[in-house]
């Protein structure tokens, strides 16, 4: 198992005690990381609430992924408090309601926008701000979560999809990038599970039924089970790993019919 003492992260994404990010913070304090968790304004009761079970009490802090003022401060605390940074886990994404049930034909100019600054370009400004810090431990680990709706088509998952494309993009870019400087940048690629994000998708669970009945174990994936994944990439089990889409789904993108 790998020894995250010592290391420091900073998780973005946390919403609640389903969210993907969390499963990961989990994982990684449990193995002896020292955390800083962001929250999006209203979930901060929530998230207040959730550090309190983590054996080291994490930093706390707010941050809009799409305000480069907060991404400054929450930086600027995160080198105060730790005097660098390990690594960063990226697990923020959103699209306005409407374009996830409209046909997609009919996606909006601003929902685009929304979609792929929250979701995609924030990894650009969270990494921009991380670099410097991990340069300070002689490198780091990024990673972010992303869906197969992004080389396939889901119903309703519409621009969603497109913002993952552009994600899974931009991790091969920052990877080419920051490779030199020993930073590395990977995806996880999760199957369907039931968080706060993924009720905003209609037909959700008809695509949680499709996973279980075909995927190749024949189950859908837990969020405990994407943590122990990203626990190895963010590790220096992973360290050889870089610009890679790791797949997570119980097989199910291997499946032609
Ligand atoms: P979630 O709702 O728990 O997490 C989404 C997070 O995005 C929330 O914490 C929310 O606060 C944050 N967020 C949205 N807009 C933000 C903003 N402007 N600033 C800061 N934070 C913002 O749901 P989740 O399913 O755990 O999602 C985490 C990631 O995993 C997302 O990228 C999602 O697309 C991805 N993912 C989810 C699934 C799934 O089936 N649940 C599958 C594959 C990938």
């Amino acid at each position: 198992m790998a020894d995250f003492s010592g290391k420091h992260g900073l998780i973005v994404g946390v919403a609640n005690k389903r969210s993907i990010a969390w499963a990961i913070a989990r994982a990684a304090a449990g193995r002896g990381a020292r955390l800083a968790l962001t929250y999006q304004g209203r979930f901060e009761e929530h998230v207040q609430e959730l550090s309190q079970g983590l054996a080291e009490p994490p930093l706390v802090l707010p941050c809009d992924v799409a305000s480069d003022a907060d991404i400054e401060s929450v930086f600027a605390r995160v080198d105060q408090e730790f005097g660098g940074l390990d690594f960063l886990v990226h697990g923020a994404a959103f699209a306005p309601r409407d374009e996830l049930t409209a046909p997609f034909v009919n996606t909006t100019r601003e929902g685009f926008r929304i979609a792929l600054d929250i979701s995609a370009y924030s990894l650009i400004a969270l990494t921009r701000a991380a670099a410097p810090l991990m340069e300070k431990r002689g490198g780091g680990s990024v990673l972010t979560l992303t869906y197969l709706g992004s080389t396939r088509v889901f119903p309703n998952y519409n621009v969603m999809g497109v913002a993952k494309a552009a994600l899974e993009a931009t991790v091969r870019y920052l990877a080419a990038d920051l490779g030199p400087r020993n930073i590395r940048v990977n995806a996880i690629s999760a199957g369907p599970i039931k968080t706060l994000a993924a009720a905003g998708i209609g037909g959700f669970s008809t695509i949680l039924n499709v996973y279980r009945d075909r995927a190749p174990l024949r189950r859908n994936v837990e969020a405990a089970e994407v943590g122990e994944a990203a626990a190895f990439l963010l590790s220096d089990a992973g360290k050889a790993i870089t610009g890679e889409v790791l797949m997570v789904d119980s097989g199910f993108h291997v499946t032609g019919m």
